[in-house]
């Protein structure tokens, strides 16, 4: 046939660095990651597939072990009452609501976890997201603007760096958990903007420490700002009744203007909250993108997350049992001299062993004896302080303790002596 003649100039050869994806840098660095596994003869620590529930024990290769990997803190993602929730919820509503909420994906069980949520925090209301990432990257990029300032722990998770990226608003963060440097850049900046949102989280997942909410509270009233935590592994996981960090520290629920969490973790499901005043949530649901233009959650999502929350209740031992558990691994972890950071023993306790090649390798090691521990590498977080990262389970017993931290110790010795 005829080539159709066209007025638009022939474009230039481009570079194949730009127009394959097996040249891109990400690529680059997955292969360079790879290769450095297969030289050291360390096998991917990642995908790894476990076969059933994955609670205090999970299965691997058709192996029982021991599992610290998975943050289902209270058993429930495997607990009859949540399970059954789930299947009542999918036969009555079908497998997918079908639409966003405001079109026609409204569900009477979306109202219902949203109040039990807003009723836990003891706040006006909450909307549920469809994944917690987007929960805060959502409201984040919706509330705030150019003229605005983002301050967060320099340990905040990736979703809230995302959404302030977003946002278009000033970003900065201060030192970990360090009241006194919010303080020096809300003194030093405070007046250049408009509205300032300080993020921190309720319980960090890579160390286990926790900041101290009375502080940033008194710091954000004397600044006249915003403060939101993010309480994807406090929830239903920090106090005595796991009301997550306010009860730990004490503090109102009206101290803190924007509580996030997820329903990944002791929740059971999948998605993210937000929960605070009428103003707040009201708008999140008419305007917040991810919640606007994206699906409404599943009902069989929502339904075990709303039963969590109820077996959580019923059942407080369960959030005793973890409370000890993890008090006790950090206690031993501790009389073994390893180095735990600033863990404060509950759900997660890091064990620094300083290179990410040695965290991978007993890692590996571990998986041998039947342990499923994750390993921590840079550039998560920085080379000394790559980790093996623990996360409790309320079913671990103390003999599952003792013999992973005994052999935690035998491989480690065996690899530096
Ligand atoms: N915030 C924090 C602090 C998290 O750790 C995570 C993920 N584990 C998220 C937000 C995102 O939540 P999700 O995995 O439920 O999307």
């Amino acid at each position: 046939g005829e080539t159709p003649s066209t007025s638009l100039p022939a474009a230039g050869k481009v570079d194949e660095r730009f127009t394959r994806f097996d040249r891109h840098p990400g690529y680059q660095q997955l292969k360079l990651m790879r290769e450095g596994g297969q030289r050291l003869g360390i096998p991917d620590p990642f995908f790894k597939v476990h076969e059933g529930t994955a609670g205090a024990t999970t299965i691997i290769g058709g192996r029982e072990c021991i599992n610290f990997a998975s943050y289902n803190y209270l058993g429930l993602a495997h607990h009859p009452k949540v399970i059954q929730a789930g299947i009542e919820a999918l036969e009555r509503y079908g497998s997918s609501v079908s639409a966003s909420r405001p079109v026609s994906g409204e569900r009477p069980i979306h109202q219902a976890l949203e109040k039990a949520i807003a009723e836990t925090y003891e706040v006006e209301d909450a909307v549920v997201f469809v994944s917690g990432h987007a929960t805060n990257v959502s409201t984040l990029g919706y509330l705030l603007g150019p003229k605005d300032l983002i301050l967060h722990d320099e340990y905040i998770h990736n979703s809230t760096v995302v959404g302030a990226q977003l946002s278009g608003a000033r970003r900065m963060s201060f030192a970990h958990n360090d009241p006194a440097a919010l303080e020096t850049l809300l003194a030093r900046h405070r007046h250049q903007f408009e509205r300032v949102v300080i993020v921190i989280e309720g319980l960090y997942s890579m160390d286990g420490d926790a900041p101290d909410l009375k502080r940033f509270v008194e710091i954000k009233q004397r600044h006249q700002t915003w403060l939101m935590v993010d309480e994807a592994h406090s929830f239903a996981v920090m106090g005595k009744e796991g009301l997550g960090l306010r009860e730990h520290c004490g503090v109102p629920a009206q101290d803190v203007d924007i509580w996030m969490g997820t329903l990944s973790k002791t929740m059971s499901g999948c998605g993210g909250y937000i929960a605070g005043c009428q103003a707040l949530i009201e708008m999140l649901r008419y305007f917040a993108p991810g919640f606007l233009y994206s699906v409404g959650m599943p009902a069989q999502v929502a339904a075990p997350s709303l039963a969590a929350l109820a077996v959580m209740k019923e059942e407080p031992e369960r959030l005793e049992r973890l409370h000890d558990i993890s008090r006790y691994f950090l206690e031993q972890a501790k009389l073994r001299d390893f180095d735990v950071g600033e863990s404060i023993g509950v759900a997660v306790v890091p064990v620094i062993v300083g290179s990410s090649v040695l965290a991978a390798g007993l890692s590996d090691a571990l998986l041998k004896h039947d342990i499923n521990v994750q390993p921590i590498l840079h550039p998560a977080v920085p080379e000394k302080s790559a980790r093996l990262r623990f996360f409790l389970n309320c079913d671990h017993t103390r003999g599952q303790i003792d013999a992973t931290l005994d052999a935690l110790e035998a491989e480690w010795s065996a690899r530096t002596s």
